[in-house]
């Protein structure tokens, strides 16, 4: 699972104003097309999760991607051996996307090719919904880390998604060289799995040497002691240093099986136990190493090259991390910091630090922007396929249908703070008011959605566009 950031505290009371749906159930089942009109930014899991839940409900979607094909981290987080866990999801979020009620708008950037302002207030959207996810890395936090990009510096994020294109030759992002002996930076599940594609490439690299052609996905699955003795070799015979993952906190700490909320002492332990066991299983299966309480301090640079780091010895004092006096240093050919991912910061939408300042974490919500909520990784922080589908499906029933007026439950009431509760009450009311929205601005706006994406040569047809842009399916 990919590193993510913790949401912050939500903030003391705050005045809230309860929005009431109203009764428009029955409207909807004699009007097939109500007329509201919602934009979801990001096509992947989140996105296409409450786009088929909205579109379900009679709602117009309109899904704005940056990239050709929807997957988002599961094309471009999961490493590629996760072959049939992607194919799992592509299927879904395929199906979920091709209800009719739903406009796909590929490559197209909000925030570059659309302004995420304009989108809000100008095409006419009832809602916009942030399904954005995470896409920029939390800078390695050493001063003047960020001038050794490309010289001995790589971020996880690139990595990764060159990892899992790498066979593409039509890929055009970035590419890595895979060295052996890396550092990496982590302490997440995404940072095994970074360590995981170093020493599987190096494997494969040597055992091609050898004559011997595996794929690193057949080296995942049966793992490189076994995959070795099956041709007679040893770990030793192919003279190589492996990997190790530099984790501040201990092994223990690692987020290898979650803590449920309201666990015991004891099943804290039990986790704790299987946490290590876990781990010391794949540091032997992939032939990686961890070094606990260690976090970066310091650079080692030679002739413009980054070439190790410093370590400051850290401790854990009542669950937090404390440094120490000691410092140790380790070289390698590349270090690779895969310390989380944060969102990648939309003109419009106002930062507070790394992320993006919502006045309401449970439903993502921006206080200038009473009309947009936010769906998965981009406000849960949680970098986990089950957490983002369950967190857009939750946001869609609890708040955003609500606040459509689609909400299957007629009683249902959805805690907003202003001004969203006016928000909410006033479309609601042009809902309510009937004919639904008003004609002239429905097909201005589905006019508009039709000239973007004629822009970008889609064609208006979602099997099509999704034979048309190829690669994995
Ligand atoms: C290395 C790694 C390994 C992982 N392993 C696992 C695992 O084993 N199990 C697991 O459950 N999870 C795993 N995850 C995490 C999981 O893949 C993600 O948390 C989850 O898929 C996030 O879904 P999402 O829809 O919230 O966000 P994303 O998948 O990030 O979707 C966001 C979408 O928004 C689009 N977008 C972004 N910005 C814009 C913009 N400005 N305009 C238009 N579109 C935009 C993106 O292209 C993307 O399609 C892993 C992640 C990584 C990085």
């Amino acid at each position: 699972m990919g590193g993510g950031f913790s949401a912050p505290e939500p903030p003391g009371p705050a005045l809230i104003i309860v929005a009431k749906q109203t009764n428009c159930k029955n409207r909807r089942m004699t009007d097939p097309s109500p007329g509201h009109c919602v934009a979801i930014i990001g096509g992947a899991t989140a996105g296409a999760e409450i786009a088929h839940r909205l579109a379900n409900r009679g709602v117009t979607v309109a899904v704005f991607e940056q990239n050709s094909r929807p997957y988002g981290k599961i094309e471009d987080g999961l490493p590629r051996w996760h072959e049939k866990l992607r194919q799992k999801e592509y299927g879904t979020i395929r199906e979920k996307l091709s209800h009719p009620l739903v406009h796909f708008i590929p490559a197209t950037k909000i925030g570059r090719d659309v302004a995420f302002d304009e989108l809000v207030n100008d095409w006419g959207f009832a809602s916009v919904i942030l399904a954005n996810g995470a896409w920029q890395d939390r800078p390695l936090p050493i001063d003047g880390a960020g001038s050794y990009l490309g010289k001995g510096l790589v971020y996880q994020n690139p990595f990764v998604i060159a990892f899992n294109h790498a066979e593409d030759p039509d890929f055009s992002g970035e590419r890595f060289d895979v060295h052996d002996g890396s550092i990496v930076v982590g302490g997440g599940l995404a940072s095994i799995d970074v360590a995981k594609i170093i020493t599987l490439t190096c494997t494969q690299r040597a055992l091609a040497e050898r004559g011997i052609a595996l794929s690193t996905t057949e080296l995942e699955v049966k793992g490189i002691p076994k995959t070795l003795a099956a041709h007679d070799l040893s770990w030793e015979d192919l003279g190589l240093a492996g990997c190790t993952i530099y984790y501040r906190r201990r092994e223990e700490d690692m987020p290898l099986v979650s803590i449920p909320d309201d666990a015991s002492s004891e099943r804290i332990e039990k986790v704790k136990k299987s946490r290590r066991t876990l781990l010391n299983k794949a540091s032997e299966k992939f032939k990686l190493k961890v070094e606990p309480l260690a976090a970066p301090d310091g650079l080692l640079e030679e002739g413009g090259q980054l070439v190790g780091l410093r370590f400051r010895r850290t401790q854990i004092e009542n669950g937090r991390v404390k440094t120490t006096d000691e410092t140790f240093e380790r070289r390698g050919p590349v270090v690779i910091s895969s310390i989380g991912s944060i969102p990648d910061p939309i003109e419009g939408i106002e930062m507070k630090g790394e992320l993006f300042n919502f006045m309401d974490w449970t439903y993502g919500r921006l206080a200038p922007y009473p009309t947009v909520f936010s769906v998965g990784n981009v406000v849960t922080g949680k970098g986990n396929i089950v957490a983002s589908r369950k967190h857009a499906s939750a946001v869609s029933q609890d708040a955003v249908e609500v606040f459509l007026g689609v909400s299957d439950d007629p009683d249902a009431t959805v805690a907003l703070e202003p001004p969203g509760a006016e928000v909410a009450e006033r479309v609601a009311d042009e809902l309510a008011a009937g004919p639904a929205n008003d004609a002239e601005a429905r097909q201005a706006l589905l006019k508009r959605i039709a000239q973007r994406q004629s822009a970008v040569d889609y064609p208006g047809d979602f099997a099509a566009w999704i034979a048309s842009v190829g690669g994995p399916c």
